[in-house]
């Protein structure tokens, strides 16, 4: 529980900023971002009792333009109190870490700004998911790179703020990777436009390198500073081509979906004796560029890609067991000529590598949701 209070002449210039329906100091609302998952790590770190919650907030905001999240941070910063900015909040890396900290929750920030399919890229703000960005991409043959936490959460927030692979990253990349054009709230309330959005003349979202040196090093590097340099309130993002024709024909009832499958896709399911078979596998799967797919994953897990209850999920383990160190590729191509290519690369490789096809010997079997799933995100 946190002691500290807003001090009310800084909670009425916020209020001021946000209208009244959206700033609360309600120790109710304030609690209910002190709770979240995995808070009980955080706390055992700390010597503290297993709880799930951990300080809060001393108010919570909801801005949804940039120039309201710039008057925020500027009135924060004049005042000597903290923010933290939110996207969709799972985790305990949203919640506060001292009692002086202004939550900014951002899901009002929720429009797709830009999806410019001719220089593939698209422009969104904190609080689109991957999922509402993607259905949007499918419709114009386009998808994008999904981190492995999956569609529900904030590509802005995976591109500037935190982590980035997933299971497309053998052809998608890394969140680092795909982060385009930027806008930056720094901590004092001015805004920076990263890359081409800061041409004077004709500035657009298409690069984010640029004028002068990179600044995607400092804003990002590797993890990102989980809100601890500014508040990111739009970004540029790279797209893709859809790998293969997008239209999934699905039947069946929820979880047991049953998909037609489009043209040339193919999954399979490797096994290699032992670790370095594996590393040299991966590596030489990556360097073809012919995955969609070219990941490692533990049986247990692939069992639970397989299933869709307990039940199955015993029988799917007890099978997937027979892998020693799993390899998953994935196929996709858009021609049969493209398709045969692929193909044929992938059989030189399993044999060059060492190993062994499961999935060809019938021995194990994706189910057709693993194969739609597979382009959402795998999950
Ligand atoms: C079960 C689980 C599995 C995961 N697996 C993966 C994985 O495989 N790959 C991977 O890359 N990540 C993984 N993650 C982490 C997850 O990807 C990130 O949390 C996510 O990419 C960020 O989106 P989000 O909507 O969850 O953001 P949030 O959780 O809302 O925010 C993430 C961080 O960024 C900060 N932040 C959010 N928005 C802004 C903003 N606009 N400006 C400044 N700072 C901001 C927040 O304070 C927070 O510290 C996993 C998380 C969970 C819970």
């Amino acid at each position: 529980m946190n002691n500290m209070k807003i001090d009310q002449s800084v909670y009425k210039r916020l209020q001021k900023v946000v209208g009244e329906n959206n700033i609360s100091n309600d120790p109710v609302i304030n609690q209910v971002y002190s709770y979240n998952w995995c808070n009980e790590l955080v706390n055992l770190r700390n010597d503290r009792e297993a709880s799930m919650f951990v300080d809060a907030p001393i108010a919570v905001c909801m801005p949804n333009t940039t120039i309201q999240v710039q008057e925020i941070l500027k009135i924060l910063n004049e005042v000597g109190l903290k923010f933290k900015a939110q996207s969709t909040g799972l985790g305990p890396w949203n919640c506060v870490a001292s009692d002086d900290v202004v939550l900014l929750d951002l899901r009002r920030m929720n429009k797709i700004r830009k999806i410019d399919e001719k220089n593939l890229y698209a422009v969104v703000e904190s609080y689109v998911t991957g999922a509402q960005l993607q259905a949007e991409l499918i419709k114009l043959n386009l998808n994008c790179h999904m981190p492995g936490a999956g569609p529900q959460v904030s590509p802005l927030a995976s591109s500037t703020s935190m982590g980035g692979p997933g299971f497309t990253s053998n052809f998608t990349g890394h969140s680092e990777r795909n982060v385009l054009g930027t806008e930056w709230v720094l901590p004092d309330g001015t805004l920076l436009r990263v890359g081409s959005l800061g041409l004077k003349d004709q500035p657009d979202w298409f690069s984010g390198d640029g004028p002068g040196f990179s600044l995607r090093g400092i804003m990002r590097g590797a993890l990102g500073a989980q809100s601890g340099i500014g508040v990111f309130t739009a970004v540029s993002i790279k797209l893709y081509p859809y790998p293969v024709e997008p239209k999934w024909k699905v039947k069946g009832i929820s979880p047991d979906y049953e998909f037609e499958l489009p043209n040339y896709i193919e999954y399979h399911f490797l096994s290699y004796k032992d670790w370095d078979s594996l590393e040299n596998a991966i590596y030489r799967f990556s360097e073809e560029e012919i995955g969609y797919h070219a990941y490692y994953t533990s049986n247990l897990a692939l069992g639970a890609l397989l299933a869709n209850d307990k039940k199955s999920l015993l029988n799917q383990i007890t099978i997937a067991a027979r892998l020693k160190k799993p390899l998953l590729v994935l196929l996709c191509a858009k021609t049969e000529r493209e398709y045969e290519y692929k193909k044929k690369v992938f059989e030189s490789l399993v044999e060059e590598t060492g190993g062994r096809d499961l999935t060809s010997k019938g021995k194990l079997k994706p189910t057709t949701q693993m194969y739609a799933e597979a382009l959402r995100s795998a999950l």
